[in-house]
């Protein structure tokens, strides 16, 4: 029977490229195919949170040393701009998707895995093996990681359970040029949404807001709703008035789900956002990228030493998923909820600021463990 490659990865974010960086450490044939080029700015606040940093210099990237950004402050404002700030519990560092997705993949490139510009159009499975389809061609694996993010058409050809209901969550992201803390990121609250700030490896500011559609829709441009929404929170205000835009225009994303996902779907290893996206407030979401990539390879690498049954593969990679992620992700949409609401954000500011060790536990309560 044909056999192309022995692992295909689609996608090529952070969680595909992980995945392919540490497969490539074993003498497996892997490809991976990319939609788009790189490099490319993603809607994302670019915090990575300090928990991958081991793991990712032992797979040869060094994000300190291309100048990333090493953070270790935390300010957030509810509603009124009224500031807390504390020491964050593990830290982490400010840097571009554009820089990290491309040094991640340049890494890939020297240790030899195949990298194919396309995009997947179709993944069918029988008798063992996969057939992924691009647009002239496909290809027969026997595995499959699935990384290609928040929301792809592919989920609609899956069909996957989330994909029928609708999302109310926009994503906002640019960078602008202006003094703003380096070892900082912040959270701001506004109504309908939250807009976080840190600097990345160039200097800028990232800034990077998530709104509710319905609030945003109220207005007609992105510039209003700045205004008009973001900057009734007093540091957000005083952040626009002296920041200068570095894009021509922000980008955006919409539909933004972060309902429950399968970890496994059609006998795919569904990795990062495919597997499950936790609220970006958190600022985690990368690191748990990062982290289900290294379970799901760690999980495939242990199948192809020592193959037992592909549905004892799937469950422990699933298995292994729920441990690490499902309570950070329930702790995440908590959060979340309470920062909807005017009353409990007033409350809970006043209640951190008289014991800012609470914001601590709430913090490290969506993190993990360093992971090595
Ligand atoms: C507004 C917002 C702010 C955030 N801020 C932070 C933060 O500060 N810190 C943090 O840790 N996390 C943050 N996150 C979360 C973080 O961005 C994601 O968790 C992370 O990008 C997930 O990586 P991924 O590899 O799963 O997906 P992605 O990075 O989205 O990669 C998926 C890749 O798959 C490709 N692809 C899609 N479909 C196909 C196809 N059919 N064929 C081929 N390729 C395909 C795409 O082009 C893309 O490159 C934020 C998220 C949002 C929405």
């Amino acid at each position: 029977m044909r056999q192309d490659y022995d692992i295909i990865i689609v996608g090529g974010g952070l969680a595909g490229l992980t995945a392919a960086l540490h497969l490539s450490q074993s003498a497996h044939s892997i490809l991976l195919i990319e939609k788009n080029e790189f490099p490319k700015h993603k809607v994302c606040g670019e915090y990575v949170s300090n928990e991958v940093l081991p793991y990712l210099n032992r797979l040869g990237v060094d994000p300190i040393a291309h100048g990333a950004k090493e953070i270790t402050k935390f300010a957030f404002s509810g509603l009124s701009g009224e500031v807390l700030r504390i020491d964050l519990p593990l830290g982490g560092f400010g840097i571009s998707r554009y820089a990290l997705d491309y040094m991640m993949y340049n890494k890939l490139i020297k240790n030899g895995v195949t990298v194919e510009r396309a995009s997947v159009l179709d993944i069918t499975y029988c008798d063992e093996m996969f057939e992924v389809a691009i647009t002239d061609k496909s290809y027969r694996t026997p595995h499959v990681i699935g990384a290609y993010g928040k929301r792809s058409t592919l989920d609609i050809t899956l069909s996957r359970k989330f994909i029928s209901t609708r999302s109310p969550w926009l994503g906002v992201k640019a960078h602008y040029e202006t003094d703003f803390p380096e070892d900082e990121v912040a959270l701001h609250n506004f109504k309908g949404g939250y807009c976080g700030l840190s600097k990345v490896e160039t200097d800028a500011v990232n800034v990077c807001y998530l709104a509710d559609v319905a609030s945003f829709k109220k207005y007609k441009d992105l510039d209003t709703y700045r205004v008009e929404v973001l900057e009734k929170n007093k540091e957000l205000k005083s952040f626009f008035a002296k920041a200068k835009p570095l894009f021509n225009k922000p980008l955006t994303i919409s539909q933004i789900s972060f309902q429950n996902k399968q970890t496994v779907e059609n006998h795919i290893l569904m990795i990062g956002d495919s597997a499950g996206l936790i609220h970006p407030l958190c600022g985690n979401g990368m690191a748990m990228a990062i982290h289900s990539a290294k379970i799901a390879s760690e999980c495939l690498l242990e199948f192809l030493s020592y193959p037992k049954s592909r549905a004892l593969l799937e469950q422990n990679y699933t298995k292994q998923w729920k441990a690490a992620f499902t309570t950070r992700m329930r702790n995440g949409a908590i959060i979340q909820r309470g920062l909807q609401s005017d009353t409990i954000t007033k409350v809970g500011v006043r209640v951190l600021q008289q014991s800012p060790r609470l914001l601590t536990k709430i913090i490290t309560s969506t993190h993990g463990k360093n992971l090595l």
